[in-house]
């Protein structure tokens, strides 16, 4: 999958040829069902158009997204309305979402009424229940969004994802905004959420605790490109890239044994506009071979499920 933005303006280069963003360039993984993916970076690492490019909310530049084995990009107007039932998407600050002068209960039945699913009484009952499942009272569905807490409001966002009965939940950083006292909260509901509706989530986040605490498997991203990937204690006990080592050596770690010599990388995240060639990480990396500067490492499985894209793994 890509997803290059044109820019145009102050930055746009002279001629014919316009500057572009290279916001993700050439990621490939698979989401298992009933699974967590932890797709995890700094911000501006592309993580966040993934998610959208995979929903069709922002119109890849190249690639193919498969659903059961439909690809997703050659479906029709009415086919996409119907898996978008399927497949929905939780945002950082439901806030801006949720329309205020709506109150919840309206808000929430609005997707079943739109996709004409029950009657009115049916819908109702099916709100006041759904509710009740993200940890909110009977009584809210009179109230309106301005009436609640961060934590609460991302509670409705997540109720209004789940309405429709989906498969497949994309949550883009949907902790964040929150109090680190509300996250653990929030995190133990998407794990009874996932259990008991039997959903598969794609979880993105640029916080590595976060993203341990909830996923099964992990896919690091640096710079559009996705640098490694393996289950989520084999990425934590034996990280391979040395962008990875860096996430984790800013994480504090309990067990003092387990602690690695920390390695600290050094300057800025180069602009997208202009990424680094060869390996988009060898600007920053302290192990920077001569091949690095020209030649893009492949992604390859060095252990069982565990995937790099570095030179220092290549025979
Ligand atoms: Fe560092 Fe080279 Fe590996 Fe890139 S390919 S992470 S520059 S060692
Ligand atoms: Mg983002």
């Amino acid at each position: 999958l890509k997803k290059y933005f044109p820019v145009r303006g102050a930055f746009g280069r002279l001629g014919k040829t316009l500057a572009e963003v290279k916001a993700v360039d050439d990621i490939s993984f698979n989401l298992y069902k009933g699974e967590t993916y932890g797709l995890v970076g700094e911000s501006g690492c592309g993580k966040s158009t993934a998610g959208r490019s995979i929903l069709h909310l922002t119109e890849p530049t190249s690639g193919h997204v498969f659903y059961n084995d439909k690809d997703i990009f050659s479906l029709s107007d009415n086919e996409m309305r119907k898996l978008r039932t399927e497949l929905q998407m939780v945002f950082q600050d439901p806030f801006s979402s949720l329309n205020p002068r709506k109150r919840i209960g309206d808000i929430l039945e609005e997707p079943l009424a739109i996709h004409d699913r029950g009657s009115k009484a049916e819908r109702r009952n099916l709100v006041l229940e759904m509710l009740e499942k993200v940890g909110m009272q009977r009584e809210h569905y009179y109230r309106y969004p301005h009436e609640f807490s961060g934590g609460q409001r991302q509670r409705i966002g997540i109720a209004r994802a789940l309405i429709l009965n989906p498969n497949v939940l994309i949550l883009d950083e949907p902790v964040s905004a929150l109090d680190v006292s509300i996250q653990s909260q929030m995190l133990n509901l998407l794990k009874d959420l996932q259990k008991e509706y039997q959903l598969t989530y794609l979880f993105i986040a640029h916080d590595m605790s976060v993203v341990r605490h909830i996923s099964d498997r992990i896919g690091v991203m640096y710079l559009g490109h996705l640098v490694e990937e393996a289950n989520t204690d084999q990425l934590f006990d034996s990280p391979l890239h040395p962008y990875t080592e860096a996430l984790l050596s800013a994480v504090p770690v309990a067990d003092n044994k387990k602690k690695k010599d920390r390695i600290v990388i050094k300057g800025e995240v180069p602009s997208p506009m202009d990424p680094p060639s060869g390996c988009v990480f060898h600007t920053r990396c302290p192990y920077v071979m001569d091949i690095c500067k020209t030649v893009t490492p492949k992604k390859r499985e060095k252990d069982e499920g565990h995937f790099v894209a570095c030179h220092l793994y290549e025979e």
